[in-house]
């Protein structure tokens, strides 16, 4: 019998973080006169999306960054959307540009994503930061994942040689999230929607996260004893906010768990900030 898996408390590390980025962004202003500042590009008007834009907002104007919605009408045109998109690209004072998704069936996620200066790309949906990261370059890697990667450093979970599984594999989390485990030498499997069976790669790793979008997913059984399970997942049940791992559960066999809401999601807000700050550093040295 396993004791009570170690929290891992992603609330409190982001505000630890948020913390140390308010006086880099202190130092910043006072020496050289700049507030860093996100741009965040919302189409439309989905209430989910609106209230995670007034989160993000509210962090960044807690920790000294300055943040601008640029809101446009869901009928906007493709052309019209690039041509904000330009105007900030090309806009001095912004250091990172977000496009919040979905965007409307009408425009191609694609285009849009490879019209986002690099530079900018603080949530790094451009190829060119994925092809950075795939060779363990130095560019912006997607939020969540990295997310991820600091509350295993925060916590001094070492990775490398751990059988790692991670159960999904979109563009913005399961497949960065492999790519960053791989560049710490993890032995990683990623499984995913057509994966026959998940749970002979789960109970056989070390550590589990899961990005699935499916309450209950990871249940008691499919983990080792004494796993360090992430849980990425944000699902809305009966009114509450759930991950996929059957919580209860599976914390009295893992070592180590996330909870949700507190864990994965307020690190992906922390690096988010992060790398707004990166951003302005760097345009500054350039
Ligand atoms: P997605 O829908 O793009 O991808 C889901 C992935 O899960 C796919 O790879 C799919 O193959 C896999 N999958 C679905 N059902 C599965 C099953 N039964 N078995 C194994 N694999 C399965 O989703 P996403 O954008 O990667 O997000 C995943 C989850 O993470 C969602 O709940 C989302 O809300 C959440 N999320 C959280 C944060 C955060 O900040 N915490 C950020 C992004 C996404």
């Amino acid at each position: 019998m396993s004791k009570e898996a170690v929290l891992l408390d992603g609330s409190a590390k982001s505000k630890e973080i948020q913390e140390e980025i308010s006086i880099e962004v202190e130092n910043l202003r006072k020496k050289a006169g700049v507030i860093p500042k996100l741009a965040i590009i919302f189409v439309g008007n989905d209430p989910a999306s609106e209230s995670y834009i007034k989160l993000q907002q509210k962090i960044c104007s807690k920790v000294g960054i300055e943040s601008e919605v640029v809101d446009l009408p869901e009928e906007i045109s493709q052309n019209e959307l690039l041509a904000e998109l330009d105007k900030l690209n090309n806009d001095d004072e912004v250091n990172g540009i977000l496009i919040q998704m979905p965007l409307p069936d009408h425009i191609e996620n694609d285009k849009v994503i490879r019209s986002i200066n690099p530079a900018k790309d603080v949530d790094a949906f451009h190829p060119y930061n994925i092809g950075e990261l795939v060779i363990d370059g130095d560019a912006y890697v997607p939020c969540t994942p990295e997310g991820v990667m600091e509350l295993f450093k925060r916590y001094d979970i070492k990775l490398r040689g751990k059988d790692v599984t991670v159960v999904g594999h979109s563009n913005i989390v399961g497949k960065p999230m492999a790519l960053l485990l791989l560049n710490e030498n993890a032995t990683v499997s990623v499984c995913h929607i057509d994966t026959e069976d998940t749970a002979s790669y789960t109970k056989e790793s070390d550590i589990v996260i899961v990005a699935a979008g499916v309450p209950n997913l990871i249940t008691v059984d499919m983990i080792k004893e004494g796993a360090i399970v992430i849980d990425v997942g944000i699902n809305e049940v009966d009114g509450e906010i759930v991950g996929d791992v059957d919580f209860e559960n599976v914390k009295e066999k893992a070592g180590a768990i996330t909870p949700v809401p507190g864990g994965a999601g307020p690190m992906t807000i922390a690096m988010l900030l992060k790398d707004t700050l990166k951003s302005c550093k760097e345009m500054l040295n350039n």
